[in-house]
């Protein structure tokens, strides 16, 4: 509505001054300029005196992404053994629930590479619901391989108290 007041006094600035755009925009080149020079003296004066200090061995990487991995992979053990431990002593009620239920845990494991500890002999294993007359929803068995032989502990109706351990390397049997 009101236009008539800005172009006459536009008009007159760009006419009257052409100088001061080039001295605005002079001043960067120079920053510019020092900055590199800074950066060209200090390479030049970490090459001078000794092997360059930006440069990490790989195997300090490597042994530090390592440590990383092994205090996260604790606290993924312990979260899911502090998740588990709350469902101690329960059952789901039906031998389909409760097998449902180990399935999913072991599955989770398996992921992390976990094993559940043996409560009778403390070996690792994995939890199953196993059928059993007069337990109508199964009992918790650890399964595992004792002596050679595959064999179950346990047999409560509940689920039991749950520590986790890391799963053993496969062995291979020669004998
Ligand atoms: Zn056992």
């Amino acid at each position: 509505m009101e236009r008539d007041s800005p172009p006459p006094s536009r008009s007159t600035t760009v006419g009257e001054e052409p100088a001061p755009p080039v001295q605005a925009s002079s001043p960067d080149p120079e920053v510019i300029a020092t900055q590199q020079v800074a950066e060209n003296s200090a390479v030049a004066d970490s090459g001078g005196d000794g092997p360059p200090v930006q440069a990490v061995a790989p195997e300090l990487i490597l042994g530090d992404l390592k440590r990383q991995m092994n205090r996260l992979q604790r606290e993924i053990r312990l979260t899911i053994q502090a998740q588990l431990g709350q469902m101690a002593g329960r059952s789901l009620g039906s031998i389909e629930a409760n097998r449902e239920l180990v399935r999913s845990i072991q599955e989770m494991l398996d992921a992390h590479g976990l094993r559940v500890r043996c409560t009778q002999c403390g070996q690792p294993a994995i939890l199953r619901v196993s059928p059993r007359s007069g337990a109508s929803a199964g009992v918790f068995v650890f399964d595992h391989t004792v002596g050679g032989r595959r064999t179950f502990h346990g047999g409560r109706v509940v689920m039991p108290e749950i520590r986790l351990v890391a799963k053993p390397p496969r062995k291979s049997r020669s004998a």
